[in-house]
C-alpha cells in the first residue's frame, strides 16, 4: 500500500507518480535531481529540494511507500 499525505491539490494519480519519483531521487515538484537528505527518524527519512524548498518525509528511506509533504 502507497500513501502520500499532501495538502495541495492533487489529481488521483498524483500520488503514485510522487512516489515514482522519490523513488528515483527526483524533486515531485520540479522534477529535478536535487533531493538532499535531511534528518531521519526511525524508519523515515527527511528530504529537501534544494533547487525549489518542497520538503518530504518519507518511509522507508530505501523503497519509498509513504511520502508527506512537511514543507
Ligand atoms: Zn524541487
Amino acid at each position: 500500500m502507497i500513501v502520500v499525505e499532501d495538502t495541495k491539490l492533487a489529481p488521483p494519480n498524483a500520488a503514485e507518480q510522487m512516489i515514482t519519483h522519490l523513488r528515483m531521487d527526483r524533486c515531485p515538484d520540479c522534477q529535478k535531481h536535487s533531493l538532499q537528505p535531511g534528518p531521519r527518524g526511525g524508519s523515515a527519512q527527511n528530504l529537501t529540494c534544494t533547487s525549489c524548498g518542497a520538503r518530504w518525509n518519507v518511509a522507508p528511506p530505501r523503497y519509498i511507500m509513504f511520502a508527506q509533504r512537511i514543507g
